[in-house]
């Protein structure tokens, strides 16, 4: 038997559900367990229903009049006209049941989470209800079963946790008696002792579709939704990911721990539990192989090492820094178990050595709540000062490598954190937990997706190398430098790995100044220039946008005439230059110039002086000697020595 789970938006529209059922009629013969989400967007909206109402607000019934239409029209064209009554009945009926619901929120302005999630289970409910029809009105044997009475949980309203042992009975029992080969069935609900409607959490139909398929010992779990897989990061934030073809349980787990939203995070623990492999599908392009999750695969050599990146925003870190050891563990004890009462979600842990500070990284939505329980618990040893009140960092996210054959190879670490430090991305607190399948560093917010692009192109992109062009003062010479950029791309591509893109181009004479952060196209750029078509700009703008786009592998090529000044005035001035570069901005300082008929004379002196020659003279022939009398030869005499 499998089990198969359609999300939101694969049943979103009629179309969508003709699609599955295209899809179920070219299955093989067997027992099938179809898993639906709520057609896409109806839960937000049932939530909002509730929320109206509970505030007084009687734009809930707008709403739900929405949903009845979307669903009416959904049976529109779905269904034959002679089958849409009944149907159309179903849905007003339950409809008058929401509006009730929602009638009496309204009366009493409050809004329970047990309400909520009665109010919820709609969606779930007409979506399986109205697919079950649509199948067996397809020819398939199929019927509605409620997941009410198979998943039973405790009374936690909203994100219910499920009671195993009872769940599995019921489960069994059932599909041992069921003869009909497609069982349709709504994902995100359960029900508590008392007969309650429950919810698993959102995203929970994923869960609902594990249970079912753990209790009766499937042989696959599709999760069909609208993606192609897990992806190596997220597709909004790093263009170049690309589906994950397998991955084992854990580190598909740590993925989804860390922020990837394809899987639903407690699905995997039940599959992995039994070894059911699960397999993450794209509804809208089955053809495409998708995420293979699974036993992890012991012949690991050949594996990369990093399996995919992952990353969450807005985090903060909480630091406790005790300043007199009584009892570190009570301390630490403490700590986690008042952030666990107030089901606050710890991310990221490290401790220092000397046990003095214990760091924890939390969701930023929480700090308020965490601030005062934990100043509260350890109100007393502050008091004392013994513990100094808690200190917190804001602006933070957190980004990890994640891999199973990380532990097997030497260097990941090493190039994860020297390639986001050749990006000027500043690391804040990092850990690597012992088993090595995640190495996960905290970093600012700002430098997010920079990390997981910089990362990224690190760990999968063989080639080529993205490199973002500045180009500050596009005179005469420099337009024949865009010129053979333009003509050399290929030659960059093929040859040095390198894809150059032009982000930002200024002409300081015209002050005409074009930025694109996808890259700039030269030939209708250049007709601007022309034209003098462009903002007008200070001098340094350019160099703001640099920083603003913070994109990696970024150069800033300055053709100003205050360029000069840098290797040709002042040696002192030079100097000061030389060691703000190489010390404090850790940015390599390369210059180059010609004599006579483009002699690289630089680079040749350098090399004379790096196998030990010694310049005794230069002699200079002055063309123009009234715009340069201010330069001294004995500055020039030292700027080789050095
Ligand atoms: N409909 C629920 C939600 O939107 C559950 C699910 O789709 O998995 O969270």
């Amino acid at each position: 038997m499998q089990v198969l789970k359609f999300g939101g938006s694969s049943v979103a529209h009629s179309d969508s559900i003709k699609r599955i059922c295209s899809l179920l009629e070219k299955k093989p013969k067997g027992k099938y367990a179809i898993v639906v989400s709520a057609l896409g967007n109806i839960t937000d909206q049932l939530i909002q229903c509730g929320q109206l109402a509970s505030e007084r607000n009687n734009v809930y019934k707008n709403i739900i009049e929405k949903i009845k239409i979307r669903h009416f029209h959904i049976i529109r064209e779905l269904f034959p006209i002679y089958y849409q009554s009944n149907l159309i009945s179903w849905i007003k009926k339950n409809i008058n049941d929401l509006e009730s619901l929602c009638n009496g929120i309204f009366q009493v302005k409050e809004l329970s989470k047990r309400t909520l999630d009665k109010i919820m289970s709609f969606g779930e409910l007409f979506s399986s209800f109205l697919i079950a029809k649509k199948l067996k009105k397809s020819g398939l044997n199929a019927i509605f079963k409620d997941s009410r009475d198979l998943i039973i949980t405790d009374s936690k309203f909203g994100c219910a946790k499920v009671d195993f042992i009872k769940s599995n009975h019921h489960i069994l029992q059932f599909f041992r008696k069921e003869k009909s080969e497609y069982v349709v069935l709504p994902g995100f609900i359960g029900s508590n002792f008392q007969n309650q409607t429950t919810t698993l959490g959102r995203g929970g139909s994923d869960y609902t579709a594990a249970i079912l398929a753990s209790a009766i010992s499937a042989s696959l779990l599709e999760i069909w939704t609208d993606v192609s897989g897990m992806m190596t990061a997220n597709p909004k934030m790093v263009h170049q990911a690309f589906p994950i073809k397998e991955i084992s349980y854990e580190e598909a787990m740590e993925l989804s721990h860390f922020g990837a939203k394809v899987i639903y995070p407690p699905t995997i623990k039940p599959a992995m539990k039994k070894n059911i492999p699960i397999k993450i599908k794209n509804t809208f392009y089955p053809i495409d192989p998708g995420t293979l999750i699974h036993i992890s695969n012991k012949k690991t050599k050949n594996r990369q090492p990093v399996t995919g990146i992952s990353g969450i925003q807005n985090l903060a870190l909480l630091t406790l820094k005790i300043r007199l050891i009584i009892c570190i563990s009570m301390y630490s004890k403490r700590l986690f178990k008042v952030l666990s009462r107030e089901k606050i979600n710890v991310i990221f842990i490290t401790q220092n050595s000397s046990e003095n500070f214990i760091t924890t990284g939390i969701h930023e939505m929480d700090i308020i709540k965490a601030k005062k329980v934990i100043n509260s618990e350890f109100s007393q040893e502050i008091y004392q000062k013994y513990i100094d009140p808690l200190k917190i960092e804001y602006d933070l996210c957190i980004i990890a490598l994640v891999g199973y054959n990380m532990k097997n190879i030497h260097g990941p670490s090493g190039k994860m954190f020297s390639s986001l430090g050749k990006n000027r991305i500043k690391v804040r607190a990092i850990s690597q937990g012992p088993t090595e399948k995640n190495i996960s560093a905290v970093i600012q917010k700002k430098d997010f997706k920079k990390a997981l692009n910089t990362l990224h192109e690190t760990f999968f992109e063989k080639n080529p190398k993205q490199i973002n062009l500045f180009i500050c003062r596009v005179g005469k010479v420099e337009n024949k430098l865009l010129e053979k950029i333009d003509q050399k791309k290929n030659y960059f591509l093929e040859k040095l790995k390198l894809k150059m893109r032009i982000i930002g181009l200024s002409n300081n004479i015209q002050r005409i100044y074009f930025d694109n952060k996808n890259g700039i196209h030269l030939s209708p750029c250049k007709s601007n220039f022309m034209n003098k078509k462009g903002l007008k700009m200070k001098i340094y703008s350019l160099m703001e946008k640099k920083w603003k786009f913070n994109l990696r592998n970024s150069l800033f090529l300055d053709n100003t005439a205050i360029e000069k000044i840098t290797g040709s005035s002042d040696y002192n001035h030079y100097q000061k230059l030389k060691t703000i570069s190489s010390y404090l901005l850790k940015y390599p300082f390369l210059f180059k110039t010609n004599v006579g008929v483009y002699i690289p004379v630089i680079s040749t002196i350098n090399d004379l002086i790096n196998i030990g020659d010694k310049i005794k003279k230069i002699d200079v022939i002055f063309l123009n000697s009234e715009k340069i009398k201010n330069i001294s030869m004995s500055n020039h005499y030292d700027y080789f020595q050095n």
